[in-house]
């Protein structure tokens, strides 16, 4: 085993940083080559065709069998143009990654012969053999299989692989009888609501908005691996964090000349990712910031919510096959290294009208600022109401290990407004009653002409939080780097559509009881703001004061995924989804379902994975580390040198004590497991892997192995060492 190491540090020595060259100077040139987009499309479609396609996505109009064959078409031209040869349905399925099945696209003809064919049909619905991803129930309980539909709002892309390129079409995933097995199609539907709630509440403003865009930029964080130094950790390979390692002495890693520059190796990766991004239309804006050694993050221009977390899932895979030509392994996983930085997945989120305007922009106008003022407090009061869901939504196995970790926001759900938006929360609150008279400035009355448009953030203090507003946008920053982003929007797009609705009821009702416009939103936002102050939080959230006081306050704390879940199972939780139409009893009950399964199959890897690791090749390693000890002292006291003997001694004891400890721990750890999978009940399952696996073992096992790598002859220890892992040429 240690020769793995070894070899893999010698690789490591010789690495060389591979030569990238860009497609041409200037990114306009290649920017969405290999996407079939607006521009390529209105040059191949006719008018009509086109028009009806906007209209589709646009305004979700259906799209009928003619529009459909028509973009096949010229779908398949554009694509054989470019050398593809299969297509693909490409779609979200609940694992939490991507997939797709290939067809090609030849088909045979009456005689037999084969013909290059792609029907609107099978550009609108792929039927997969889906039986083994998770359904969570619901195939079993409605239809044995599930197909694939076009969703015509992301644009189709081509991959390029080493055996051919693929296009490929995204899509929603669904049973026979129309239950989501996916996370796009709930992500699509809270969309279409937020854009009707929020429209609706613009129109009180403006009847000229038609259409209000929800916007989402994700900044991705991630590790950089050596290819050959994780492949020689099986922790690493099979769980995608490290099990066991000891953190190594400050300033050994964290050295001056490693963060100054970005090792060269990782420069071309970057700029290979970039260009392949770039290709595929998505509009990365790399910034490397390092917070721990070998961390960097990547971000793009935000777009559409649909489209950007499509491009997220794309970067991602993108990412993981780019990295692999460069000879690295990218962990995804939120907390790799303990003792360093987790990586997360910040989700940049605003809504934006079909005018241009970003309702989140504070202005220097009075007016636009009553509308700034009206979304914010609705979406912090959204936040108030389903904070627990939102919890929810981040939850995960892996993401776990980051939240709360004083590094990363906390497990608590609360929102960052700043001190100057605080204020005027305050003066809203203090100012009732208003009496507005002719000729009055209503606004002045109303406490809200004076929103400065640039607000200064405490950006020292907003890092904690997981949800903070950074001066034009939100950001959901408790987002975990390995999430699928399109489960944390969709609960933020619904329970702020769901906000929304129920404001337009309130302020209606005044409005009809002829109560002046402006008055009648300010009357109902200040009923807010109780709840809203609530959850908004401005003080140091990795603080131990902030518990308590959240707890003062009554907001959840919920420090693993399969509690946090159980909100999935409360009555108003389906309320919310069915009153919103975003998704059935049924399908709430599988994603709950899919999810606690989910953690526990993690679980089970991860305590299976470290069993082996310890009893297998650690334990071996320091029992003959010790027998080399004991061999010593042997040979000392038979040349007399028994005296000198005492402090090798003192380290075979010691070897002894935590060897026994690991092989203890690893063994009850393994036959609890076997109790534990015997449950049947999935929550129960679960809950009883958190507790009484992860909670009861995993610290104190890792304890005594990072102990034995102290001790045991670096030249024999078989797993790369932090340093070595974390230290990239
Ligand atoms: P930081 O969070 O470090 O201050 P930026 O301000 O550059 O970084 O933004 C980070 C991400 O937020 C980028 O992906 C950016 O495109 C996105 N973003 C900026 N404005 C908006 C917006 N109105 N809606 C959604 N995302 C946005
Ligand atoms: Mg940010």
């Amino acid at each position: 085993m240690a020769r793995q190491r070894f070899d893999a540090l010698k690789l490591v020595e010789l690495r060389q940083p591979i030569t990238i060259k860009a497609p041409s100077q200037k990114v306009s040139d290649y920017f969405g080559i290999n996407t079939f987009g607006l521009a390529i499309m209105k040059e191949q479609l006719s008018s009509d065709i086109y028009r009806r396609l906007q209209n589709a996505i646009h305004r979700g109009e259906q799209i009928d069998e003619n529009v459909a064959d028509a973009v096949a078409t010229s779908l398949k031209a554009w694509a054989i143009s470019k050398g593809v040869t299969h297509y693909t349905h490409w779609f979200q399925p609940l694992t939490g990654s991507t997939a797709e099945k290939h067809d090609a696209f030849f088909e045979l003809n009456s005689e037999g012969m084969a013909i290059e064919r792609f029907k609107g049909s099978a550009l609108v619905r792929q039927e997969p053999d889906a039986s083994s991803f998770p359904s969570g129930g619901l195939r079993q309980t409605f239809e044995a299989r599930g197909y694939t539909a076009w969703d015509p709002t992301s644009p189709a892309f081509i991959i390029e692989s080493g055996t051919g390129k693929t296009l490929c079409v995204p899509t929603v995933f669904v049973s026979y009888t129309g239950e989501s097995l996916d996370n796009k199609a709930p992500l699509l539907k809270a969309l279409e609501r937020i854009d009707k709630a929020a429209t609706s509440v613009c129109q009180i403003f403006d009847r000229s908005i038609e259409k209000v865009q929800a916007s989402l930029g994700c900044e991705q964080e991630f590790f950089l691996i050596d290819r050959a130094l994780a492949d020689a950790r099986p922790d690493i390979l099979l769980t995608g964090k490290t099990l066991f390692g000891r953190i190594p002495p400050k300033g050994q890693q964290l050295d001056d000349h490693y963060f100054g520059s970005i090792p060269s190796r990782v420069t071309r990766f970057l700029q290979e990712l970039e260009i392949e991004a770039y290709k595929l239309g998505i509009p990365v804006k790399t910034r490397h910031n390092e917070v721990a050694p070998s961390q960097f993050e990547v971000a793009p221009i935000f777009e559409e919510v649909n489209v950007a977390n499509d491009h997220n899932q794309l970067l991602m895979d993108l990412m993981k096959k780019v990295s692999s030509r460069h000879n690295f392994r990218i962990l995804f996983h939120e907390k790799p290294f303990e003792g360093m930085n987790g990586s997360g997945k910040h989700n940049n989120w605003s809504l934006i009208t079909d005018k241009g305007k970003n309702l989140l922009q504070p202005s220097t106008k009075a007016k636009e600022n009553l509308i700034f003022i009206t979304f914010f407090i609705n979406i912090l009061k959204a936040v108030y109401d389903y904070s627990d869901l939102l919890r929810a939504s981040i939850a995960s196995e892996s993401n776990d290990y980051r939240l709360g970790s004083n590094e990363a926001p906390p497990n608590i759900m609360s929102a960052f407004i700043g001190t100057q938006l605080f204020d005027i929360l305050t003066e809203l609150e203090n100012n009732g009653d208003i009496q507005v008279k002719k000729g009055d400035n209503i606004y002045m009355k109303l406490g809200i002409n004076k929103i400065p448009p640039i607000l200064l953030d405490n950006t020292d203090r907003n890092r904690t939080s997981p949800f903070a507003f950074t001066g034009n946008k939100f950001e959901f920053r408790a987002v975990g780097s390995n999430a699928n982003s399109a489960r944390a929007m969709t609960v933020l797009n619904t329970a702020v559509a769901n906000q929304l609705e129920l404001f337009k009821k309130e302020v209606d009702k005044l409005i009809e009881q002829d109560e002046k416009k402006e008055v009648a939103i300010i009357d109902i936002l200040r009923s807010y703001i109780p709840s809203v102050k609530k959850v908004v939080f401005e003080g140091n959230g990795y603080g131990p004061e902030w518990i308590k006081e959240a707890k003062r306050r009554g907001l959840s704390n919920f420090t693993d995924t399969p509690r946090a879940l159980a909100i999935l199972k409360k009555p108003s939780t389906g309320r919310l989804f069915k009153r919103m139409r975003i998704m059935t009893q049924a399908e709430v009950d599988a994603r709950h379902e899919i999810r606690l399964e989910n953690y526990t199959m993690k679980m089970q890897i991860e305590s299976r994975v470290m069993a082996d690791l310890a009893l297998n090749h650690i334990a071996p390693t320091a029992l003959r580390y010790q027998s080399i000890l004991i061999e010593n002292v042997k040979g000392m006291k038979d040349i007399g040198l028994g005296d000198e003997t005492e402090e090798t001694m003192i380290t075979i004891k010691k070897l002894a004590k935590h060897l026994n400890q690991v092989k203890r721990l690893a063994n009850e750890m393994t036959q609890e497991r076997k109790r534990i999978n015997t449950i049947e009940d999935v929550e129960e399952k679960a809950i009883a892997y958190c507790d009484d696996i992860k909670k009861k073992y995993f610290e104190d096992l890792r304890w005594h192995v990072d102990k034995l790598e102290t001790m045991v002859d670096d030249e024999m220890w078989p797993l790369p060492k932090y340093r070595e892992l974390l230290f990239l040429r």
